[in-house]
């Protein structure tokens, strides 16, 4: 027995924050999670999931001319735009509500209001007061705007699930995740799509034939592309001559020559920062380095008894990182299984239109590690669908191997159903298996997924 209130104090009821205080609280520990907004943080209320829903709304809009093909009429159909958002919305409210309830189910309170710390054992929510043998930071990120001339006429992605008038014209500054995917999905549910980046292709850091592949998909969608724009001349107006709302993105190109593009919504995709400013962290003598809270690889702060996880510590931020990370210190500090996770081989998605996914090195980094001793297997082809759907789609995929043994340290693929393939193919880089366990693999025929075993 100690004479915290708690044993442990959980500072944000979002993907991470969750999965360790039940894990937590499953080993016997008295445990109380603060929140201030609805429970499932980013993931559930303002991120991957609305994101998802919406991407699946986008989708509908191919089907008159794909099916045609295959011999149906669909007469084009209209989005009614605040139907799809409202029904997104009761969603993110139904997981809200079942959030609170497994936190109950599992013997958590949870504590309505944004908590900051006192002391170092003591954090405060409103006027209330409680006191905790540990406390677990898990409060992610939020959008970082850029500080450039009219940031405040654009919109981040949070607000994108909210819009109260679907946009005709839609820019987004920015290329990584949310950019890309947000091109896609306003493309898809009608709008005439802009994307400016500073690069030549989208998704930086990933493999190039990537970037390449998602980046001419979404060229064949009709996106438009403003590349290798210089950001410091970026700023944006209010063009009230044209109506109430409209908005002038203007900056110069690769060359020094003034470009400008009108849009009714401007989505700033241009990062995310730990969530920290209203922790009061220095009242716990928290370190933080370089906007993030420094922990060690069992996320362990620099205060013995303090541990964040999840996008706060700005490791690899996406959701199941964060839920292994929560659940690695549950299992640790209380249920005496000390574990802790790698941030190696991760899979990863880009809900892109085309859709790209991958796991482990790209080729260029395999080059860099290994120099001469990486092997590349890459195929593009169009996927069956297409054969009597038309259209200019394509798959990509492509294996990176290292040795004599082969050893696969990369897979990525650009095409339908991509998260999902490498969802599964991401097993043969944890494992460390090889060329050979591929080709000792049985084709699924006619499948998209088996050039994966079959590439030569
Ligand atoms: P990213 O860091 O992925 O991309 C930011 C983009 O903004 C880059 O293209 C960057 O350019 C550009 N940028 C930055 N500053 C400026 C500027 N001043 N002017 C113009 N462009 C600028 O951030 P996102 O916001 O897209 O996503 C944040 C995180 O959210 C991701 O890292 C990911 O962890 C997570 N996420 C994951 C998803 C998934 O798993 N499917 C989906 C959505 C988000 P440059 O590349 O040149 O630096």
């Amino acid at each position: 027995m100690t004479d915290f209130d708690y044993d442990l104090f959980v500072i944000g009821a979002g993907s991470g924050g969750l999965a360790a205080s039940k894990r937590a609280a499953s080993y016997g520990a008295k445990v109380a999670i603060a929140e201030g907004d609805l429970v499932g943080g980013t993931c559930v209320i303002r991120g991957c999931v609305p994101k998802k829903l919406m991407v699946y709304a986008s989708h509908f809009s191919h089907f008159p001319h794909e099916s045609a093909g295959y011999g149906w009429t669909i007469p084009e159909g209209t989005l009614d735009w605040e139907k799809l958002r409202d029904a997104i919305q009761t969603e993110v409210s139904r997981l809200n509500k079942l959030h609170i309830s497994f936190l109950s189910k599992n013997n958590v309170e949870l504590i309505s209001g944004f908590a900051k710390f006192v002391d170092a054992h003591t954090v405060a929510v409103g006027d209330r007061q409680f006191t905790a043998e540990r406390i677990l930071i898990s409060v992610g990120g939020e959008a970082f705007k850029p500080d450039l001339a009219g940031i405040e006429y654009a919109i981040t992605s949070k607000e994108m699930f909210l819009l109260p008038q679907f946009p005709k014209r839609f820019a987004v500054i920015g290329g990584g995740y949310i950019g890309t995917e947000f091109a896609g999905i306003m493309r898809g549910l009608g709008s005439e799509v802009t994307q400016i980046i500073r690069d030549h292709y989208v998704l930086k850091g990933f493999d190039n034939d990537v970037r390449i592949n998602v980046q001419e998909g979404m060229v064949n969608h009709d996106i438009n592309f403003h590349t290798c724009i210089d950001s410091n001349s970026l700023k944006i107006i209010k063009n009230s001559q044209e109506h109430e709302n409209a908005l002038t993105i203007a900056f110069n190109d690769a060359e020094g020559k003034a470009q400008q593009v009108n849009a009714d919504v401007v989505l700033a995709a241009t990062g995310r920062k730990p969530n920290l400013a209203p922790l009061s962290l220095e009242q716990a003598g928290i370190a933080v380095v370089n906007d993030a809270i420094a922990v060690t690889e069992d996320s362990c702060t620099n205060q013995p008894h303090i541990y964040a996880i999840g996008d706060c510590t700005n490791r690899v931020n996406l959701t199941p990182v964060a839920i292994a990370e929560g659940r690695a210190f549950a299992d640790t500090v209380y249920g005496h299984k000390p574990h802790f996770i790698s941030h190696k081989n991760i899979p990863s998605a880009v809900f892109s239109q085309p859709e790209a996914a991958t796991v482990g090195l790209s080729e260029e980094t395999a080059r860099e590690l290994y120099g001469n001793r990486v092997k590349v297997y890459k195929t593009k082809f169009r996927p069956m669908f297409y054969s009597l759907a038309g259209g200019e789609a394509k798959t990509m995929m492509k294996l990176i191997v290292v040795g004599e043994e082969e050893r696969v340290v990369g897979l990525h693929m650009v095409g339908k159903d991509a998260a999902e393939i490498i969802q599964g193919m991401s097993l043969v880089v944890t494992m460390g298996g090889c060329k050979k366990d591929l080709d000792n693999t049985m084709a699924m025929h006619p499948t998209a997924a088996e050039e994966f075993v079959t590439m030569q």
